[in-house]
């Protein structure tokens, strides 16, 4: 037995209708749906005593209130999430500086220099439980383990309102009975090629040698679904001022996976994140996307490239093949949400320019189409700086349409 789980991943159960119970005390013990109507739009979150009836988010609202016909429709106080939530990662803070914030209301936290503070990591989840649910009023659920892919299945274990700490030499006995599609990045085409190998628990997966789950899967993923089921995820938290990279998100509602829907997302999302990139002087080669399908269920595809990137058109093609790569992986089930970031970053003040490659390749800063690129995002930033952000953009970026009240779309927009 070596040291005690050292990773917390905390999570806020159903966070939107929980904070909407929260203001509104009427609603505490009913089920409820933030967003869409019995007659329509989207429901963006569900309570949990709404989920006991099957509603989720992402669910059109007519459908939802078939599945309840008791359930409450509210509109949401939007402006106050992201604040109640910052006020969450606030107690996280206090516990360690080394908190990753992966989404508006779920972090990972790195408690190894906080146990002579604190105690172990039961002692830590449980006093960051309590006093969440103290000083913000708000259920979380913690799971504790020594890798960050099983701190992540411990807390969604977890829920509603748990804590689960998974003992070091106690991995094997958590994570064989549990199903497949725990492990991060297996979606329901990989789930049925695994089941037709009789390969349904994670127990089995990992009882399966490597070279065979890469053979059914193909190498990369096979490889990384294993590894994963075997627990070796040597990811560490990157938090306070280890973070290097830079990143924006931006929730769709639900939505089958078009070219020009994906497309517009992502060239939003990388002009956000190449401006940010540019104004910091800065670049970064690797490019990472994440893919949130219905149900919760997130691939995430990295690609690192021999140069650095900061360009908006290089950093959309990047993020749009990674993007295909998840969603033809998962069968173009639907779409909820996309992230873009950049990390690897180094300094890019100045653009080097290259000798001549044959054939010229625009995703290399330093190639002609490359440099480019540049000039054409040197101009467009000079012209937002005098005339505003909305001033010149790319086309795709500029016809976005999207199934969500604008006030939601911001808040899910939030730089993570
Ligand atoms: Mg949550």
């Amino acid at each position: 037995m070596g040291p005690g789980p050292t990773i917390l991943h905390a999570d806020l159960d159903a966070f939107y209708a929980s904070v909407e119970q929260l203001l509104t005390p009427q609603l505490r013990g009913r089920p409820i749906a933030v967003g869409g109507s019995p007659s329509g739009g989207v429901v963006l979150a569900a309570s949990y005593e709404a989920k006991a009836f099957g509603v989720a988010g992402g669910m059109p609202g007519w459908r939802a209130a078939r599945l309840c016909p008791d359930l409450v429709f509210v509109t949401g106080h939007v402006e106050k999430y992201q604040p109640i939530a910052d006020r969450v990662m606030d107690v996280l803070a206090d516990v360690t500086p080394l908190v990753e914030r992966i989404s508006i209301d779920e972090a990972f936290c790195d408690i190894s220099g906080a146990q002579h503070l604190f105690g172990d990591a039961a002692a830590i989840g449980a006093l960051v439980r309590r006093r969440v649910r103290q000083e913000v009023g708000l259920p979380i659920s913690v799971g504790a383990a020594r890798t960050k892919h099983l701190a992540k299945i411990a807390s969604q274990v977890a829920k509603p309102d748990g804590l689960v700490v998974v003992p070091p030499g106690g991995e094997r006995t958590f994570l064989d009975p549990l199903p497949v599609d725990l492990v991060w990045g297996v979606g329901p085409v990989t789930a049925q090629r695994l089941a037709a190998r009789g390969i349904r628990t994670i127990g089995d997966l990992a009882a399966t040698p490597s070279p065979v789950v890469e053979r059914l899967l193909g190498h990369a993923v096979g490889h990384r679904l294993h590894a994963m089921a075997v627990d070796e995820d040597p990811r560490r938290v990157a938090g306070g001022r280890h973070a290097h990279s830079v990143g924006a998100q931006s929730a769709l509602g639900r939505h089958r996976p078009t070219r020009e829907l994906v497309r517009a997302t992502l060239a939003h999302l990388a002009d956000r994140v190449s401006r940010r990139l540019r104004e910091g002087g800065r670049a970064g080669r690797t490019v990472t996307v994440r893919v949130r399908f219905t149900a919760m269920r997130s691939v995430t595809r990295s690609l690192t490239l021999t140069q650095p990137v900061a360009t908006t058109l290089t950093l959309t093609e990047v993020a749009e093949r990674l993007a295909w790569s998840a969603i033809t992986d998962q069968a173009g089930a639907e779409i909820t949400l996309l992230a873009v970031s950049v990390s690897r970053l180094c300094d890019q003040r100045v653009l080097q320019l290259e000798l001549d490659l044959d054939p010229p390749d625009p995703w290399r800063p330093g190639s002609p189409p490359g440099a480019a690129r540049w000039a054409v995002d040197a101009s467009m930033d000079a012209i937002r700086t005098r005339f505003g952000r909305d001033a010149v953009g790319y086309a795709p970026a500029l016809l976005t349409h999207r199934g969500m009240p604008d006030e939601f779309r911001e808040l899910a927009e939030h730089e993570v």
